[in-house]
């Protein structure tokens, strides 16, 4: 099958000259923007197709019900007061006067094109905002979600982040996600029409799912083109079905040296062309229910990087450039 992303023709970014074991978002921001740049996490009040009843009305199964709640959202505050409040809060913590805005909870193309323009023009407003990144489902790219889209990554940095979290259809399943792989195929195939930028929300670790499948999954991303990749374990919140499900004893988490295994497994059929933009999870202490390990990502990150080391390997030392056109398997 065919490459459909089109950026294969780019020449690999050299972040492996610096010793880095896979192609960092930090590496990636400092050549594109010269500078260090932090995301700032903005919630614009989006709904969800598989919480309005529209596919569904409980969500994916670890899906945190309170980010469709007041209590958890920024509420009351616009996206200018969010963004005011992010840089402070960034700046703070070092010298960073770059920003990418992130639109996060829910589905941050599922709304009329005229507030989504509103609410990304809002962000892109603010003169320390280098571009905007948009979580979305693949099943919410309509045509005119797209042109606008691609109108505004035509002058700003612009990344779709669409939630794919699995190839295989009986895991999208159990998740309850409300769609199938084909459907993120069709999406990224669309964006890429419009010249899109798409990063992918990609589990490790999931029930059923085996070494094969984290790497199956890197040749798959590989043959699409991605420009980036989120890593997660699977976690589970308060409130989650899937927290019921652990309570019940009807699902099993991978530990930290299982995930580790299977994140080093993941980048080393990744395409070196690919920004890896978060190596696991996590979610604020007092939701956080199950894996507690999840809750220091800098030991995670450092646990992965010791097991490439280890393996003298990096990001993309099984991939192959044909392997990208699915002549060759990594
Ligand atoms: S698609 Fe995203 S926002 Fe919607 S229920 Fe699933 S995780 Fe939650």
């Amino acid at each position: 099958m065919p490459s459909i992303g089109g950026k294969f023709s780019e020449p690999i970014a050299n972040w492996a000259a610096s010793g880095a074991r896979y192609y960092s978002i930090g590496f990636y921001y400092r050549q594109r923007f010269g500078a260090p740049v932090r995301k700032i996490s903005l919630d614009a009040g989006m709904n969800c197709p598989n919480r309005d009843g529209t596919l569904g009305s409980q969500g994916c199964i670890f899906c945190d019900p309170a980010s469709f709640s007041p209590s958890r959202r920024l509420a009351g505050l616009s996206i200018s007061q969010q963004i005011a409040r992010g840089i402070q809060t960034l700046s703070a913590r070092g010298h960073v006067t770059k920003f990418v805005a992130y639109f996060q909870p829910g589905t941050n193309t599922y709304a009329p094109v005229d507030r989504l323009r509103a609410v990304y023009e809002e962000a892109l407003d603010n003169p320390q905002v280098v571009g905007i990144a948009i979580g979305t489902r693949p099943d919410c790219l309509p045509p005119p979600v797209l042109d606008l889209l691609a109108e505004i990554s035509a002058r700003t940095f612009l990344v779709l982040e669409i939630g794919l979290q699995s190839i295989r259809d009986g895991s999208l399943q159990w998740l309850r996600r409300g769609h199938d792989y084909q459907c993120f195929c069709r999406a990224v195939e669309a964006a890429a029409k419009y010249g899109l930028k798409v990063g992918a929300h990609v589990i490790l670790g999931l029930p059923e799912e085996s070494t094969h499948d984290a790497q199956a999954t890197a040749q798959e991303l590989n043959r699409l083109g991605v420009h980036s990749v989120k890593l997660h374990n699977l976690y589970a919140v308060r409130g989650t079905q899937l927290a019921g499900m652990l309570a019940a004893g009807q699902v099993r988490l991978p530990n930290m040296s299982e995930y580790v295994q299977l994140a080093a497994d993941f980048l080393e059929c990744l395409s070196p062309r690919c920004v890896v933009e978060r190596l696991s999870g996590d979610a604020p202490p007092e939701y956080l229910i199950a894996p507690l390990w999840c809750r220091d990502k800098a030991a995670v990150r450092a646990a992965i990087e010791a097991e490439l080391q280890r393996r003298d390997s990096r990001q993309g030392q099984r991939w192959h450039e044909q392997s990208d056109c699915g002549s060759k398997q990594c």
